[in-house]
């Protein structure tokens, strides 16, 4: 029962269960992994930590409704092997990095839980509207066992939606793959609205949290099961489920020489001077493609 109008990877699917008050979305990054991973040398760990972000980045960019807004994510710890991850999500584009101690992760050897990678952090979800319409940010502290966990959290503290969330993610020696469902309960049916007195044991949401977490990595990452096909299987005794295949993934840096020029520009001279080599040029690499570029300033 495959049809071409299914969707495998690389694209979001949203989905809703109208008479549980729950919307979904659900997507598997496979191409567009590889490509972001492909301009950094990265080993294993930090290879699926960040394939564990940018599917999260997805999931929750692909919240927005207006489609030139942006989602960014960002990890942040003090003193933790990883410094820093940053992945951001525009209308179907993605990129993502990661600054950490190579040194320090080597002794903590294989598989190394999120309390071991970051020590003490925190999460920084922010949503930047189009046009300058405006940002929210909401932090979580950088608990749990897992990336996933800590985004439950945010959408449970920070905005008061009941929130599943699962992650999977396989490095293999053809490339990574990565795939992700998030369900969430809008009681109010209506989205965007302040919900005062959200409810985790709300029988409705204790019914799509029963069949959403079932859920199993295999099918998350399995490339042969359409994103429909997963849906259809957690919930197909729904009365309705609607799905909607949305934008396409890939990966999209906006880095450009005119952006770094004009950050360039923001310094005093004196500063200017000691950023050029000896060719007069100022070589600015973005840590987002690892792509270099020199800045006549
Ligand atoms: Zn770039």
């Amino acid at each position: 029962m495959t049809d071409q109008t299914e969707t495998f990877s690389d694209k979001l699917l949203g989905f809703t269960i109208p008479a549980r008050n729950a919307r979904g979305k659900a997507v598997r990054l496979d191409r567009a992994i590889d490509e972001i991973l492909a301009a950094h040398d990265y080993p294993p760990a930090i290879t699926h930590l960040l394939a564990e972000a940018l599917v999260l980045a997805t999931l929750i960019g692909g919240l927005l409704k207006d489609e030139s807004g942006q989602l960014t994510m960002q990890a942040q710890t003090e003193g933790g092997v990883v410094r820093l991850l940053v992945c951001d999500y525009r209308n179907g584009q993605l990129r993502g990095y990661v600054d950490f101690d190579r040194e320090r992760l080597t002794e903590l050897g294989a598989n190394p839980p999120l309390s071991a990678l970051f020590g003490k952090g925190y999460l920084a979800i922010t949503f930047d509207m189009a046009g300058g319409e405006g940002r929210y940010q909401g932090i979580v502290p950088l608990e749990g066992e897992t990336l996933a966990e800590a985004c439950e959290a945010y959408f449970g503290q920070s905005e008061q939606i009941p929130t599943l969330i699962r992650v999977a993610a396989r490095a293999g020696e053809d490339g990574c793959t990565a795939g992700g469902l998030l369900v969430q309960h809008l009681p109010d049916g209506e989205e965007g609205r302040e919900r005062l007195h959200a409810r985790m044991d709300h029988p409705e949401w204790e019914h799509v949290v029963a069949l959403a977490g079932s859920t199993r990595h295999e099918e998350l990452i399995d490339p042969a099961l359409s994103l429909e096909a997963l849906v259809w299987r957690l919930f197909h005794e729904e009365e309705e489920v609607r799905v909607q295949p949305g934008a396409p993934i890939a990966r999209g840096c906006r880095c450009s020489a005119e952006h770094y020029e004009q950050i360039i520009a923001r310094f005093p001279e004196e500063d200017r001077a000691d950023m050029r080599d000896e060719n007069g040029m100022i070589l600015i690499d973005c840590a987002f493609c690892s792509k270099v570029f020199e800045i006549e300033a």
